[in-house]
Protein backbone atom coordinates (compact mmCIF):
# COMPACT_ATOMS: atom_id res chain seq x y z
CA UNK A 1 0.00 0.00 0.00
CA UNK A 2 1.55 3.27 -0.77
CA UNK A 3 1.96 5.79 1.91
CA UNK A 4 0.15 8.35 2.44
CA UNK A 5 0.58 12.04 2.31
CA UNK A 6 2.43 13.15 5.22
CA UNK A 7 1.06 16.30 6.42
CA UNK A 8 3.82 16.80 9.15
CA UNK A 9 5.70 18.32 6.12
CA UNK A 10 2.82 20.85 5.52
CA UNK A 11 3.07 24.12 7.46
CA UNK A 12 -1.06 23.94 7.41
CA UNK A 13 -3.02 20.95 7.91
CA UNK A 14 -5.07 19.96 5.53
CA UNK A 15 -8.23 19.75 7.60
CA UNK A 16 -8.97 20.13 11.20
CA UNK A 17 -9.24 17.29 13.45
CA UNK A 18 -12.73 16.68 14.72
CA UNK A 19 -13.33 17.31 18.78
CA UNK A 20 -14.84 13.64 20.14
CA UNK A 21 -16.51 13.78 23.17
CA UNK A 22 -17.98 11.47 25.64
CA UNK A 23 -21.73 11.23 25.98
CA UNK A 24 -23.13 8.72 28.83
CA UNK A 25 -26.05 9.79 29.00
CA UNK A 26 -28.73 12.36 27.09
CA UNK A 27 -27.38 15.15 29.42
CA UNK A 28 -23.90 14.88 29.04
CA UNK A 29 -24.70 14.82 25.39
CA UNK A 30 -26.48 17.98 25.27
CA UNK A 31 -23.67 19.52 27.06
CA UNK A 32 -20.93 18.07 24.91
CA UNK A 33 -23.09 19.78 22.34
CA UNK A 34 -23.25 23.11 23.99
CA UNK A 35 -19.58 23.27 25.07
CA UNK A 36 -18.41 22.55 21.46
CA UNK A 37 -18.22 18.78 20.41
CA UNK A 38 -17.81 18.13 16.66
CA UNK A 39 -19.12 14.60 17.48
CA UNK A 40 -19.80 12.42 20.39
CA UNK A 41 -19.70 8.67 21.14
CA UNK A 42 -21.61 6.40 23.20
CA UNK A 43 -23.19 2.97 24.28
CA UNK A 44 -26.02 1.60 23.62
CA UNK A 45 -27.55 -0.75 26.35
CA UNK A 46 -25.87 -3.52 24.57
CA UNK A 47 -22.93 -4.47 23.35
CA UNK A 48 -20.42 -1.37 24.55
CA UNK A 49 -18.15 -1.17 27.34
CA UNK A 50 -19.01 1.05 30.17
CA UNK A 51 -21.69 -1.29 31.93
CA UNK A 52 -21.93 1.53 34.46
CA UNK A 53 -21.50 4.81 32.10
CA UNK A 54 -25.47 4.81 31.94
CA UNK A 55 -25.91 3.85 28.27
CA UNK A 56 -28.85 4.30 26.13
CA UNK A 57 -31.59 2.58 25.91
CA UNK A 58 -32.63 1.82 22.30
CA UNK A 59 -35.07 5.04 22.42
CA UNK A 60 -32.63 7.35 23.97
CA UNK A 61 -30.29 6.28 21.27
CA UNK A 62 -33.07 7.47 18.85
CA UNK A 63 -33.79 10.54 20.64
CA UNK A 64 -29.92 11.26 20.32
CA UNK A 65 -28.51 10.48 17.33
CA UNK A 66 -31.66 12.89 16.65
CA UNK A 67 -30.73 15.74 18.71
CA UNK A 68 -26.86 15.36 17.77
CA UNK A 69 -27.73 15.90 14.09
CA UNK A 70 -29.92 18.68 14.36
CA UNK A 71 -26.87 20.23 15.79
CA UNK A 72 -24.47 19.20 12.87
CA UNK A 73 -22.82 16.72 15.74
CA UNK A 74 -22.08 13.33 14.10
CA UNK A 75 -22.80 10.08 16.32
CA UNK A 76 -20.26 7.06 16.89
CA UNK A 77 -22.01 4.09 18.62
CA UNK A 78 -19.54 1.66 20.70
CA UNK A 79 -19.86 -2.26 19.77
CA UNK A 80 -16.46 -2.63 21.50
CA UNK A 81 -17.09 -5.92 24.43
CA UNK A 82 -14.67 -8.39 23.64
CA UNK A 83 -17.59 -10.92 22.95
CA UNK A 84 -18.10 -14.46 23.51
CA UNK A 85 -20.09 -16.65 21.38
CA UNK A 86 -22.88 -16.20 23.37
CA UNK A 87 -22.43 -12.06 22.99
CA UNK A 88 -23.37 -12.62 19.32
CA UNK A 89 -27.44 -12.89 20.05
CA UNK A 90 -29.21 -10.05 18.60
CA UNK A 91 -26.37 -8.36 17.33
CA UNK A 92 -26.91 -7.87 13.73
CA UNK A 93 -30.56 -6.84 14.33
CA UNK A 94 -28.86 -4.30 16.67
CA UNK A 95 -26.48 -3.50 13.81
CA UNK A 96 -28.97 -2.63 11.58
CA UNK A 97 -31.12 -0.94 14.08
CA UNK A 98 -28.05 1.79 14.60
CA UNK A 99 -27.93 1.37 10.43
CA UNK A 100 -31.53 3.03 10.64
CA UNK A 101 -30.79 5.10 13.33
CA UNK A 102 -28.47 7.03 10.80
CA UNK A 103 -25.61 6.55 13.33
CA UNK A 104 -22.57 7.92 11.61
CA UNK A 105 -20.19 5.14 12.86
CA UNK A 106 -19.62 1.90 14.72
CA UNK A 107 -16.54 1.60 17.63
CA UNK A 108 -15.55 -1.75 17.33
CA UNK A 109 -12.18 -3.52 19.10
CA UNK A 110 -13.44 -7.44 18.67
CA UNK A 111 -12.55 -8.96 14.87
CA UNK A 112 -15.42 -10.88 15.44
CA UNK A 113 -17.87 -8.32 16.00
CA UNK A 114 -16.22 -6.83 13.00
CA UNK A 115 -17.16 -9.41 10.60
CA UNK A 116 -20.39 -9.90 11.46
CA UNK A 117 -21.09 -5.51 10.46
CA UNK A 118 -18.96 -6.03 7.11
CA UNK A 119 -21.42 -7.95 6.48
CA UNK A 120 -24.19 -6.83 8.08
CA UNK A 121 -23.94 -3.26 7.60
CA UNK A 122 -21.00 -2.81 5.25
CA UNK A 123 -22.25 1.14 4.28
CA UNK A 124 -21.86 1.92 8.03
CA UNK A 125 -18.11 3.12 8.65
CA UNK A 126 -15.87 1.10 11.36
CA UNK A 127 -14.09 2.81 14.16
CA UNK A 128 -11.25 0.26 15.45
CA UNK A 129 -11.26 0.96 19.70
CA UNK A 130 -8.14 1.68 21.32
CA UNK A 131 -9.30 -1.71 23.05
CA UNK A 132 -8.02 -3.53 19.74
CA UNK A 133 -4.24 -1.97 21.08
CA UNK A 134 -2.65 -0.81 17.66
CA UNK A 135 0.66 -0.31 18.56
CA UNK A 136 2.21 -0.17 15.13
CA UNK A 137 2.11 0.06 11.40
CA UNK A 138 1.50 -3.23 10.24
CA UNK A 139 -1.11 -4.06 12.88
CA UNK A 140 -3.44 -0.46 11.60
CA UNK A 141 -2.76 -1.32 7.63
CA UNK A 142 -4.24 -5.22 8.93
CA UNK A 143 -6.85 -3.19 10.18
CA UNK A 144 -7.31 -1.03 7.45
CA UNK A 145 -7.60 -3.74 5.15
CA UNK A 146 -10.23 -5.39 7.42
CA UNK A 147 -12.43 -2.50 6.72
CA UNK A 148 -12.13 -0.08 9.75
CA UNK A 149 -11.75 3.59 8.17
CA UNK A 150 -10.71 5.30 11.52
CA UNK A 151 -8.17 3.57 14.07
CA UNK A 152 -7.55 4.56 17.67
CA UNK A 153 -4.28 3.16 18.63
CA UNK A 154 -3.62 2.14 22.23
CA UNK A 155 -2.95 5.35 23.86
CA UNK A 156 0.87 3.84 24.75
CA UNK A 157 2.30 5.22 21.67
CA UNK A 158 5.05 8.12 21.25
CA UNK A 159 4.08 11.41 18.83
CA UNK A 160 6.87 9.52 16.69
CA UNK A 161 4.96 6.48 16.33
CA UNK A 162 1.92 8.08 15.54
CA UNK A 163 3.39 9.57 12.52
CA UNK A 164 4.35 6.23 11.69
CA UNK A 165 0.85 5.19 11.66
CA UNK A 166 0.07 8.24 9.46
CA UNK A 167 2.77 7.41 6.90
CA UNK A 168 1.49 3.52 6.30
CA UNK A 169 -2.51 3.89 6.37
CA UNK A 170 -4.90 6.15 4.90
CA UNK A 171 -7.45 5.61 7.42
CA UNK A 172 -8.52 8.18 10.04
CA UNK A 173 -6.46 8.40 13.09
CA UNK A 174 -8.28 9.18 16.47
CA UNK A 175 -5.89 9.87 19.59
CA UNK A 176 -6.92 10.28 23.17
CA UNK A 177 -5.59 13.17 24.08
CA UNK A 178 -7.45 13.75 27.56
CA UNK A 179 -8.72 11.31 30.50
CA UNK A 180 -8.07 8.12 32.60
CA UNK A 181 -5.60 5.82 31.62
CA UNK A 182 -5.18 2.35 32.80
CA UNK A 183 -1.48 0.61 33.37
CA UNK A 184 -2.44 -2.39 31.32
CA UNK A 185 -2.91 -1.49 27.61
CA UNK A 186 -6.21 0.50 27.49
CA UNK A 187 -8.54 -1.35 29.76
CA UNK A 188 -7.51 -4.95 29.28
CA UNK A 189 -7.04 -5.67 32.51
CA UNK A 190 -8.59 -8.77 35.08
CA UNK A 191 -7.32 -6.68 38.29
CA UNK A 192 -10.98 -5.44 38.82
CA UNK A 193 -12.36 -9.56 37.77
CA UNK A 194 -10.17 -10.94 40.31
CA UNK A 195 -10.80 -8.22 43.21
CA UNK A 196 -14.28 -7.37 42.44
CA UNK A 197 -15.79 -9.77 39.81
CA UNK A 198 -16.22 -6.99 37.76
CA UNK A 199 -14.97 -7.30 34.33
CA UNK A 200 -13.20 -4.38 32.85
CA UNK A 201 -13.06 -6.30 29.29
CA UNK A 202 -16.80 -6.31 29.53
CA UNK A 203 -17.50 -2.66 30.64
CA UNK A 204 -17.56 -3.28 34.41
CA UNK A 205 -14.50 -1.95 35.47
CA UNK A 206 -14.67 -1.18 38.95
CA UNK A 207 -10.88 0.75 39.08
CA UNK A 208 -9.73 -1.11 41.73
CA UNK A 209 -6.52 0.06 40.50
CA UNK A 210 -7.21 3.60 42.30
CA UNK A 211 -7.76 1.92 45.75
CA UNK A 212 -5.69 2.62 48.57
CA UNK A 213 -4.42 -0.92 49.65
CA UNK A 214 -3.32 -2.47 53.04
CA UNK A 215 -2.08 -5.42 54.38
CA UNK A 216 -4.01 -7.88 56.52
CA UNK A 217 -2.84 -10.71 59.13
CA UNK A 218 -6.08 -12.97 58.91
CA UNK A 219 -5.40 -13.79 62.97
CA UNK A 220 -5.33 -9.76 63.56
CA UNK A 221 -8.67 -8.63 62.17
CA UNK A 222 -8.96 -5.11 62.10
CA UNK A 223 -5.22 -4.15 62.18
CA UNK A 224 -4.22 -3.05 59.09
CA UNK A 225 -0.67 -2.82 58.71
CA UNK A 226 0.83 -0.19 55.52
CA UNK A 227 1.45 -1.31 52.58
CA UNK A 228 3.96 1.46 51.68
CA UNK A 229 4.57 1.96 47.98
CA UNK A 230 6.12 5.35 49.49
CA UNK A 231 5.23 7.02 52.73
CA UNK A 232 1.71 8.01 51.49
CA UNK A 233 0.55 4.59 51.04
CA UNK A 234 -0.28 2.30 48.43
CA UNK A 235 -1.89 2.78 45.55
CA UNK A 236 -1.49 0.09 43.04
CA UNK A 237 -1.25 1.62 39.59
CA UNK A 238 -3.12 4.81 40.35
CA UNK A 239 -1.79 6.48 36.89
CA UNK A 240 -2.33 9.99 36.42
CA UNK A 241 -4.54 11.23 34.07
CA UNK A 242 -3.90 12.11 29.99
CA UNK A 243 -3.75 15.53 29.20
CA UNK A 244 -1.87 16.41 25.60
CA UNK A 245 -3.59 19.87 25.26
CA UNK A 246 -0.43 21.63 24.81
CA UNK A 247 0.61 18.79 22.34
CA UNK A 248 -2.29 19.45 20.25
CA UNK A 249 -0.31 21.65 17.39
CA UNK A 250 1.93 18.33 16.98
CA UNK A 251 -0.81 16.03 16.41
CA UNK A 252 -2.54 18.42 14.26
CA UNK A 253 0.52 18.32 11.98
CA UNK A 254 0.67 14.84 12.32
CA UNK A 255 -2.51 14.76 10.46
CA UNK A 256 -4.63 12.95 13.35
CA UNK A 257 -8.74 13.63 12.41
CA UNK A 258 -10.00 13.23 15.41
CA UNK A 259 -8.91 13.96 19.06
CA UNK A 260 -10.89 12.02 21.87
CA UNK A 261 -11.94 12.86 25.15
CA UNK A 262 -12.12 9.91 27.57
CA UNK A 263 -14.85 9.72 30.26
CA UNK A 264 -18.26 7.94 29.68
CA UNK A 265 -18.93 7.13 33.27
CA UNK A 266 -17.51 10.91 34.60
CA UNK A 267 -19.55 13.30 35.26
CA UNK A 268 -21.36 16.03 33.66
CA UNK A 269 -19.40 18.95 34.91
CA UNK A 270 -16.08 17.05 33.85
CA UNK A 271 -17.72 16.87 30.22
CA UNK A 272 -18.40 20.14 30.30
CA UNK A 273 -15.38 21.61 31.25
CA UNK A 274 -13.13 19.61 29.07
CA UNK A 275 -14.95 19.54 25.72
CA UNK A 276 -14.89 23.51 26.30
CA UNK A 277 -11.49 23.56 27.08
CA UNK A 278 -10.30 21.72 23.73
CA UNK A 279 -12.80 23.89 21.87
CA UNK A 280 -11.34 27.00 23.03
CA UNK A 281 -7.88 25.63 22.83
CA UNK A 282 -8.52 24.29 19.00
CA UNK A 283 -10.12 27.48 18.22
CA UNK A 284 -7.42 29.48 19.45
CA UNK A 285 -4.84 27.90 17.21
CA UNK A 286 -7.02 27.73 14.22
CA UNK A 287 -7.24 31.59 14.80
CA UNK A 288 -3.60 32.03 15.97
CA UNK A 289 -1.62 29.86 14.30
CA UNK A 290 0.10 26.52 15.76
CA UNK A 291 3.19 28.40 16.55
CA UNK A 292 1.07 30.55 19.04
CA UNK A 293 1.95 29.12 22.95
CA UNK A 294 -1.79 29.01 24.59
CA UNK A 295 -2.01 31.58 26.84
CA UNK A 296 -1.89 31.00 30.61
CA UNK A 297 -5.59 31.36 31.10
CA UNK A 298 -5.65 27.97 29.49
CA UNK A 299 -3.49 26.30 32.02
CA UNK A 300 -5.55 28.64 34.86
CA UNK A 301 -8.87 26.62 33.55
CA UNK A 302 -7.28 22.98 33.43
CA UNK A 303 -6.55 23.39 37.63
CA UNK A 304 -10.29 24.55 38.01
CA UNK A 305 -10.74 21.01 36.55
CA UNK A 306 -9.00 18.86 38.21
CA UNK A 307 -9.08 15.28 38.16
CA UNK A 308 -5.88 12.68 38.64
CA UNK A 309 -3.39 15.20 37.67
CA UNK A 310 -1.52 15.67 34.32
CA UNK A 311 0.59 13.39 32.55
CA UNK A 312 1.30 13.10 28.70
CA UNK A 313 1.69 9.34 29.47
CA UNK A 314 3.91 7.62 26.53
CA UNK A 315 3.90 11.29 23.79
CA UNK A 316 7.76 11.81 24.56
CA UNK A 317 9.21 9.24 26.42
CA UNK A 318 7.87 5.89 28.28
CA UNK A 319 6.27 7.38 31.77
CA UNK A 320 8.08 7.23 34.59
CA UNK A 321 7.09 6.51 38.34
CA UNK A 322 6.19 10.27 38.98
CA UNK A 323 2.92 9.26 36.53
CA UNK A 324 1.41 7.93 38.79
CA UNK A 325 -0.72 9.31 41.59
CA UNK A 326 0.23 8.35 45.23
CA UNK A 327 -1.28 10.89 47.63
CA UNK A 328 -4.97 9.95 46.95
CA UNK A 329 -7.62 8.69 44.53
CA UNK A 330 -7.45 12.50 42.71
CA UNK A 331 -6.04 15.66 42.81
CA UNK A 332 -8.11 18.20 44.17
CA UNK A 333 -10.09 20.47 41.56
CA UNK A 334 -10.72 24.11 42.20
CA UNK A 335 -13.52 24.42 40.30
CA UNK A 336 -16.73 22.52 41.87
CA UNK A 337 -19.79 22.43 40.26
CA UNK A 338 -22.67 24.45 41.44
CA UNK A 339 -25.43 23.99 39.17
CA UNK A 340 -26.52 23.69 35.34
CA UNK A 341 -29.04 25.92 33.73
CA UNK A 342 -32.00 24.22 32.73
CA UNK A 343 -33.61 27.21 31.41
CA UNK A 344 -32.01 29.98 30.17
CA UNK A 345 -31.75 33.64 30.63
CA UNK A 346 -31.04 36.96 32.98
CA UNK A 347 -32.77 35.04 35.92
CA UNK A 348 -32.46 31.12 34.44
CA UNK A 349 -33.83 28.60 36.32
CA UNK A 350 -31.11 25.87 37.50
CA UNK A 351 -30.52 22.80 39.00
CA UNK A 352 -28.08 22.62 41.94
CA UNK A 353 -25.25 20.18 42.29
CA UNK A 354 -23.86 21.27 45.36
CA UNK A 355 -24.57 23.64 48.28
CA UNK A 356 -24.23 27.18 47.55
CA UNK A 357 -25.78 30.66 49.70
CA UNK A 358 -27.19 33.75 48.59
CA UNK A 359 -24.09 36.21 48.85
CA UNK A 360 -22.22 33.18 47.58
CA UNK A 361 -19.95 34.17 43.66
CA UNK A 362 -19.79 31.27 41.65
CA UNK A 363 -18.82 31.85 37.73
CA UNK A 364 -20.75 30.97 34.47
CA UNK A 365 -19.09 29.09 31.62
CA UNK A 366 -19.53 30.84 28.74
CA UNK A 367 -18.63 29.04 25.74
CA UNK A 368 -15.25 30.00 24.72
CA UNK A 369 -12.71 30.39 27.90
CA UNK A 370 -14.80 33.49 29.42
CA UNK A 371 -15.57 32.92 32.66
CA UNK A 372 -18.15 35.41 34.42
CA UNK A 373 -18.51 35.35 37.87
CA UNK A 374 -21.14 36.99 39.28
CA UNK A 375 -22.72 37.03 42.90
CA UNK A 376 -25.88 34.87 44.08
CA UNK A 377 -28.29 38.14 45.11
CA UNK A 378 -31.44 35.89 45.43
CA UNK A 379 -32.69 31.88 45.21
CA UNK A 380 -36.13 31.36 44.46
CA UNK A 381 -37.89 27.58 44.62
CA UNK A 382 -40.20 26.93 41.92
CA UNK A 383 -43.54 28.30 44.06
CA UNK A 384 -41.16 31.38 44.24
CA UNK A 385 -40.45 31.27 47.46
CA UNK A 386 -37.11 33.00 48.89
CA UNK A 387 -34.23 30.38 49.62
CA UNK A 388 -30.94 31.62 51.79
CA UNK A 389 -29.65 28.13 50.57
CA UNK A 390 -29.31 25.91 47.04
CA UNK A 391 -29.61 22.58 48.13
CA UNK A 392 -28.67 19.66 45.42
CA UNK A 393 -30.89 18.57 43.52
CA UNK A 394 -33.33 21.02 43.53
CA UNK A 395 -34.66 22.97 40.34
CA UNK A 396 -34.15 26.83 41.43
CA UNK A 397 -34.53 30.31 39.92
CA UNK A 398 -31.21 32.14 40.47
CA UNK A 399 -30.83 35.70 40.65
CA UNK A 400 -27.46 37.51 39.99
CA UNK A 401 -25.67 40.79 40.42
CA UNK A 402 -24.79 40.50 36.38
CA UNK A 403 -26.92 40.95 34.02
CA UNK A 404 -26.67 38.16 31.33
CA UNK A 405 -27.72 35.63 28.84
CA UNK A 406 -27.01 32.44 31.02
CA UNK A 407 -27.80 30.06 28.47
CA UNK A 408 -29.46 26.80 28.73
CA UNK A 409 -26.99 23.57 29.33
CA UNK A 410 -24.73 26.41 30.83
CA UNK A 411 -22.51 25.58 33.82
CA UNK A 412 -21.78 27.66 37.35
CA UNK A 413 -19.30 26.43 39.27
CA UNK A 414 -17.63 28.00 42.47
CA UNK A 415 -13.82 28.08 42.47
CA UNK A 416 -11.54 27.72 45.57
CA UNK A 417 -7.89 28.62 46.20
CA UNK A 418 -7.60 25.21 47.80
CA UNK A 419 -9.09 22.72 46.11
CA UNK A 420 -12.43 20.78 47.06
CA UNK A 421 -12.36 18.51 50.16
CA UNK A 422 -11.34 15.04 48.67
CA UNK A 423 -14.72 13.54 50.16
CA UNK A 424 -16.55 16.03 47.67
CA UNK A 425 -14.97 14.24 44.52
CA UNK A 426 -16.89 16.44 42.54
CA UNK A 427 -15.37 15.56 39.31
CA UNK A 428 -15.57 12.14 37.71
CA UNK A 429 -17.70 10.99 40.93
CA UNK A 430 -19.59 8.29 39.02
CA UNK A 431 -16.11 6.60 37.87
CA UNK A 432 -15.44 6.03 41.13
CA UNK A 433 -18.11 3.98 41.73
CA UNK A 434 -17.34 1.42 44.59
CA UNK A 435 -14.65 2.82 46.11
CA UNK A 436 -14.09 1.69 49.57
S1 LIG B 1 -8.58 -1.75 37.14
FE1 LIG B 1 -7.59 0.17 36.55
S2 LIG B 1 -6.04 -0.46 35.04
FE2 LIG B 1 -7.50 -2.16 35.21
S3 LIG B 1 -9.00 -1.76 33.57
FE3 LIG B 1 -9.81 -0.84 35.46
S4 LIG B 1 -9.14 1.35 35.37
FE4 LIG B 1 -7.89 0.15 33.89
Amino acid sequence: MPPANDPAQSPLPNRWPELLAPAGNLEKLQVAIHYGADAVYLGGSRFGLRAHAGNFSDEELRTATALAHEHGVRVYVTVNIFAHQQDFAGLPEYLVFLRELGVDGLIIADPGILAVARRTVPELPVHLSTQANVTNPESAAFWEACGVSRINPARELSLAEIKGLRQRVRAELEIFVHGALCISYSGRCFLSLYLTGRDANRGDCAHPCRYRYRLLEEKRPGQFFPLEEDERGSYIFNAKDLCLLNRLPELIRTGADALKIEGRMKSLFYVGTVVRLYRAALDFWQQQGLDTPLPPAFAEELSKIGGRGQSENFFEQQPEATEMLYDGTTANPRGVPAAIVRKGGPAPLVEARNPFQCGDTIEFLERGLNNIPCRVTAIHDLEGQALARANPNSLLRLTLDRPGNYSRHGLFRRVSDHGAPRDRLPLGRSSHRGFP
